[in-house]
């Protein structure tokens, strides 16, 4: 078995986060729910922070909140001095109602509205990520109706898309997202946005995939961006002050994977973003990243109450649990695989192998696949590790299930920083039939 950052067993057996009881948490707040490892997130948000810092690289480390947005999580990403990547007027909001620095929120999309680029433009964010020759445009007229001048990056496509285990190189990239490099679009988008009186052109953006366990992608990234600015610098004096490389640094979610230490992945990239540098006698930009599940993935863990059993003989057992893809819906989307253990019998023998599922009515509706545990029954909990991203982010009300509680642990002391969804949330927005 593998813990986490803090997570250790007591001596009742029960799985402790961050110096908390889990069972102790469940009794208090119900199940399922969400329990971060806030030191967990802490560090690792400083090992991306000092690794640039020491390499006297200057840099922003933007946390994607789509992986996990609530107002506390915004507030803990502000105290560690990230700045803040929203994809929406709802993250954006969040984003506002934390407190979040302005000037440190970074706006993506491929389809921003302009409902939400005039709240970008009249909250004075740090700046846009264009995306396409729509939104450049829209985003002018915006930026003028506002007699404002916003920074803007340009999100574009080096045609190099990474996996969890490969990479792919495409000379026109498929993709519904940025300007792409290979056929003009990027230079094309460059000129006009340097052209614009409004728009500040502060560089340039990629992303590659996510859940990447290699630095090979980045590197590839790099290199064609670099050589792309390169150009762009000989045929009109264009350069970046700011290149950004995007997220998609991988976690460890079972023992299946792999991942390489933040640190190293920095060193690796920045040591050939200098060696571009030089070689296309550049000035060094700052660099900018933009890591979501490599701050929080791991950093959350679910604790369920299990309920009914099925034993088919020679066939499989099935245990269920009171939540599913309500809550967590990446095994049923995308083959996510994940570990778990009794929460409340850490230490007991393993004794058969069970198939966890959920409870909501689809036969997809499974968590994890043939788990080995101690014999369980409806007294037992059962902890899911590294549901930390996207989990909370997409959970939903399939089957009217209610959300979760989150919950925040750190140094022995638990603290509730997302209620648990009532009955009367459910039915808040219905009208009754006339
Ligand atoms: C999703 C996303 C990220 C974060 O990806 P992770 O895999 O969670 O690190 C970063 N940048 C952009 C543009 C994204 O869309």
């Amino acid at each position: 078995m593998f813990f986490h950052g803090t997570s250790t067993v007591n001596n009742q057996g029960h799985l402790v986060i961050g110096g908390v009881d889990t069972i102790e948490l469940a009794k208090q707040y119900g199940t399922p729910l969400y329990v971060y490892d806030v030191e967990l997130i802490r560090s690792r948000a400083r090992q991306f922070r000092n690794t640039f810092q020491n390499l006297g690289v200057k840099a922003q480390v933007a946390y994607a909140s789509k992986a996990f947005s609530s107002i506390a999580m915004v507030q803990l990403a502000a105290e560690e001095n990230l700045s803040l990547d929203v994809v929406s007027n709802g993250e954006l909001y969040t984003a506002l109602q934390a407190g979040f620095p302005v000037e440190r929120i970074h706006f993506h999309g491929n389809n921003k509205s302009y409902e939400e680029l005039v709240m970008a433009v009249e909250n004075k964010i740090g700046c846009v990520v264009v995306d396409n020759f729509y939104e450049l445009s829209l985003l002018q007229t915006i930026c003028r109706e506002h007699s404002y001048s916003m920074p803007i990056l340009l999100r574009v496509t080096p045609g190099i898309e990474a996996h969890t285990h490969d990479y792919i190189l495409t000379g026109q990239e498929d993709s519904k997202f940025g300007f792409d490099i290979q056929s003009g679009q990027a230079f094309e988008a460059m000129k006009q946005a340097e052209e614009a009186e409004n728009l500040e052109l502060l560089g340039i953006h990629c992303h590659i995939g996510s859940q990447i366990f290699e630095t090979t992608g980045f590197k590839l990234a790099a290199e064609k961006l670099f050589a792309t600015l390169k150009e762009w610098k000989e045929l009109t004096g264009f350069m970046a002050s700011v290149v950004n490389l995007g997220g998609g640094f991988g976690i460890r979610y079972t023992s299946e994977d792999d991942p390489i230490p933040v640190s190293v992945y920095v060193e690796e990239i920045i040591a050939d973003v200098q060696q571009h540098v030089k070689n296309f006698n550049l000035e060094m930009p700052e660099i900018w990243i933009e890591p979501g599940r490599s701050l929080v993935g791991d950093a959350g863990t679910t604790i369920y109450s299990v309920g009914s059993k099925k034993e088919i003989p020679n066939v499989r057992n099935y245990l269920s649990i009171d939540g599913g893809m309500s809550d967590n819906i990446r095994p049923a989307l995308y083959q996510a695989k994940y570990e778990g253990v009794l929460a409340n019998r850490v230490k007991d023998e393993v004794e058969e192998t069970v198939s966890i599922a959920g409870k909501c009515c689809e036969s997809g509706d499974m968590l994890i696949w043939d788990l080995p545990l101690p014999r369980a029954n409806h007294e037992d909990y059962l902890a899911v590790f590294c549901t930390g991203a996207y989990g909370y982010a997409m959970a939903n009300n399939y089957n009217r299930i209610t959300k979760p509680a989150v919950v925040f642990v750190e140094n022995g002391n638990a603290q509730l920083v997302v209620k648990r969804e009532t009955l009367e949330d459910l039915t808040r927005l219905d009208l009754p039939l006339k």
